[in-house]
């Protein structure tokens, strides 16, 4: 249920709304808006409670939230979420995050390398795995602790903040110190241990896309981390199975204006794991960004053919600039912008 508050109530009316949502035995979630406050009532709905709080005094109305999501959802909080990671980055906002690097850091020279290349490019936040999900045992699985040593170093390094992946609650303490952004894999969307345990952090969290997630799911993903009091959470498209065996994965571009109307939270792009394929990874980038997408994750490599994981749909340096620049005339177009490179290319 959510009640939105009289625009004259006062902190102390307000905070009667709130006693009494939790004498009712549910939890009250606030969101302060520049003209209107609304409160999630968490808990069960029953109409007599609505009866209820429509009498009390500086309650404008009560609507009853059908969908099994509610703080993510725009009913919730009208206003879009932006999140502040921190070195002068924000996610959601009109300026456009670009989050570029390996698909796994290597070693110290490569990260640090391909840092500096996307920073000069127009990257805004540094990606890279050092827990690798691999579909065999026997692949590159990254260099587990050691390589976020490297990533949080070549953050320093470049000034971008760093966003990697945590795969496993038994990491979460070091992820957690060296990282950003913690990123939830596409493996890992529905496994709601991790995800209660990232709610208890002070951290923003990336949630992908499952390879067969349905969008109510992911939501919900994103609602586990919320209802365990952590809001900096933003949504990344990354593409999900389908019949076609042409590309890996099936970009769906429909995913971005879709919950962006049900929900507040941003949405990031990922072309290169929805894709596969490097060729596409451009187009695929500026269609997202066209349907309103608030930012990108790009697999960038200084040799891809040479790369431990996902060489074919990592962009050369030279790749990634070029990409900027077809990006940056899309981001113009739909009236966002994004951080001025460093270096013209
Ligand atoms: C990645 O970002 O490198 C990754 C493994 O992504 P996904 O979880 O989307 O497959
Ligand atoms: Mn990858």
């Amino acid at each position: 249920m959510i009640i939105v508050v009289s625009p004259e109530a006062a902190p102390a009316d307000i905070d009667r709304i709130v006693a009494r949502i939790e004498e009712s035995g549910r939890q009250a979630h606030l969101s302060i808006g520049t003209e209107r406050t609304i409160i999630g009532v968490i808990g069960p709905d029953l109409p007599q409670l609505q009866d209820m709080f429509e009498t009390m005094a500086h309650v404008e109305s009560v609507h009853r939230v059908t969908k099994p999501y509610k703080l993510v959802s725009r009913e919730f909080q009208p206003r879009d979420t932006v999140i502040d990671i921190g070195k002068g980055v924000t996610i959601g906002g009109n300026t456009l995050a670009v989050m570029a690097g390996p698909c796994s850091i290597e070693d110290e020279d490569h990260v640090v390398g391909t840092a500096l290349a996307v920073r000069d490019a127009g990257a805004n936040i540094l990606r890279g795995g050092a827990f690798k999900p691999r579909s065999s045992p026997y692949a590159f699985r990254g260099l587990g602790e050691e390589g976020l040593r490297h990533l949080a170093h070549a953050g320093r390094v470049s000034g971008l903040p760093v966003i990697t992946e945590l795969m496993s609650v038994r990491d979460i303490d070091a992820v957690a110190k060296y990282a950003d952004i913690i990123q939830i894999g596409a493996r890992n969307m529905q496994n709601f241990m991790l995800l209660d345990e990232v709610g208890k952090l002070k951290k923003p969290v990336m949630i992908k896309r499952a390879l067969s997630g349905q969008i109510e799911e992911w939501l919900l993903a994103a609602e586990y981390v919320l209802a365990q009091g952590n809001p900096s959470v933003m949504l990344c498209e990354r593409g999900i199975r389908t019949f076609e065996t042409a590309y890996r994965n099936t970009f769906d571009i429909n995913a971005i204006p879709l919950v962006k109307e049900l929900s507040h939270l941003p949405v990031i792009a990922d072309p290169s794991h929805g894709t596969g394929k490097h060729a596409l990874v451009t187009p695929v980038a500026c269609a997202a960004i066209a349907a309103g997408a608030d930012g990108l994750m790009i697999e960038v490599h200084p040799s891809p053919d040479h790369a431990l994981s996902d060489g074919a749909q990592s962009l050369t340096y030279a790749g990634f600039q070029s990409m900027m620049r077809a990006v940056s005339g899309i981001a113009a177009a739909v009236e966002r912008s994004l951080t001025p490179p460093l270096v013209h290319a």
